[in-house]
């Protein structure tokens, strides 16, 4: 499994930068990389694109929360967000265009719009389990039983 530390470094008027370190909040949260870089299937350089574009909201989000919780006297003239992962040892920036801040409220809102239109009507069936080595850190083993078959014949 593959941590992915997200970062978002802001910069201010005199070019001092802040920098906030989501690894924590990340770890708490059982973020960590798809495992769509575990796949082997396609080239490493996809692999990583794709699991970088699965994070892209979800930098979104910080980088809008940022902007909701810095103080009105805090200048924010730049803000930048990265992805690290640690294995392999890649960084990959979110585009500067997707920080603005209505980029971020726009696909905050498409997300929050199509969860919503889904109006209580979630089939199971559609999230079928994936078990693999993500099983080992999951909170939900006691409820699926096809990761802890799979836990069972590693
Ligand atoms: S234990 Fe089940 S729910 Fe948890 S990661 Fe594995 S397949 Fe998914």
């Amino acid at each position: 499994m593959t941590n992915v530390p997200a970062h978002v470094i802001t910069t201010d008027a005199q070019g001092a930068q802040g920098f906030l370190n989501f690894e924590a909040a990340a770890a708490a949260s059982a973020v960590n990389a798809p495992d769509v870089l575990e796949e082997p299937g396609d080239p490493l350089q996809e692999r990583i694109k794709t699991a970088a574009d699965d994070y892209q909201l979800q930098m979104q989000a910080y980088a809008l929360a940022l902007r909701e919780l810095l103080p009105a006297n805090v200048p924010l003239p730049s803000l930048r967000a990265t992805l690290h992962f640690i294995d392999p040892n890649v960084e990959v920036a979110v585009a500067a265009v997707l920080l603005d801040r209505g980029a971020c409220v726009d696909a905050i809102d498409d997300a929050m719009n199509t969860i919503a239109a889904l109006d209580g009507t979630l089939d199971a069936d559609q999230f079928p389990p994936l078990p693999a080595t993500h099983c080992r850190m999951c909170n939900f083993q006691d409820l699926c039983p096809a990761g802890r078959e799979w836990l069972r014949g590693q």
